[in-house]
């Protein structure tokens, strides 16, 4: 689907659904809009590089509220932008809104940006910028759309605060970083390997897994940076931030 600024690419997987995706950069990620009849859901607003409120306001003119799959800065990177946030209740996500620079500015070295960024952007001051929690979430939380709900299940493992969104009415399960078919570093302070195996057998697991065409376009379309963070388009798929139709 068209949409002006270059830095994304929106594919619709699903009615009303859409998947935006970076592939400039290398963790190539894909945030969802998920659109009901009253309001929207934008799970994940990825690296900040570019304006995702732009894009989803060219999806949606209804009201959008953010929930993020976990708070790495490459899934958080928007938040600042929309007015409502929901946080899950650790410590681990507390900390990771007040923003950071770090994570950010690494995620601009030359071997992992192909392309241009985005006119305007300014290398020197990038960063995670800090959001608001607006309410928090637990698993279980459901959000209605209106004609359409959401429900959170916890998925604590690749981070204390990870999630999976399911849409039981229309069969759609969205992974975050707890499953998808790619390698995933799981080596990071905050994640715990056994429940992040279990969280994706119990969560991700059951579903038939299908990354659609965002999926299938970060395959042939993504940035061939070859470098060791990105998460391997060349061995399967970018980052994803998967989706599965049950
Ligand atoms: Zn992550």
């Amino acid at each position: 689907m068209p949409v002006s600024d270059p830095w994304f690419e929106v594919y619709k997987v699903a009615p009303e659904t859409f998947a935006i995706y970076e592939p400039h950069q290398a963790e190539e990620t894909i945030s969802y809009l998920i659109v009901g009849t009253k309001q929207a859901v934008i799970f994940d607003t990825g690296m900040g590089i570019g304006s995702i409120s732009k894009v989803t306001r060219q999806l949606t003119a209804k009201p959008v509220v953010v929930l993020n799959s976990h708070t790495h800065n490459d899934h958080v990177g928007g938040n600042s932008e929309f007015m409502f946030v929901y946080g899950m209740d650790t410590d681990f996500t507390r900390k990771n809104a007040r923003g950071s620079r770090a994570d950010a500015q690494a995620e601009i070295a030359p071997d992992q940006i192909c392309g241009n960024l985005p006119a305007g952007f300014n290398r020197k001051t990038y960063m995670t910028k800090p959001w608001k929690i607006s309410r928090s979430a637990q698993d279980g939380f459901t959000i209605n759309l209106g004609g359409r709900k959401l429900e959170i299940i916890a998925t604590p493992g690749h981070t204390p605060d990870s999630i999976a969104l399911i849409d039981r009415a229309n069969g759609l399960l969205f992974t975050g970083d707890t499953y998808y078919p790619a390698p995933i570093w799981l080596y990071r302070p905050e994640t715990d390997i056994g429940r992040a195996g279990a969280a994706s057998e119990n969560g991700a697991g059951r579903a038939q897994h299908s990354r659609g065409a965002a999926g299938r376009a970060a395959e042939t379309r993504g940035c061939d940076s070859g470098s060791a963070r990105g998460k391997g388009r060349r061995q399967g798929g970018g980052n994803g931030q998967g989706y599965a139709h049950l």
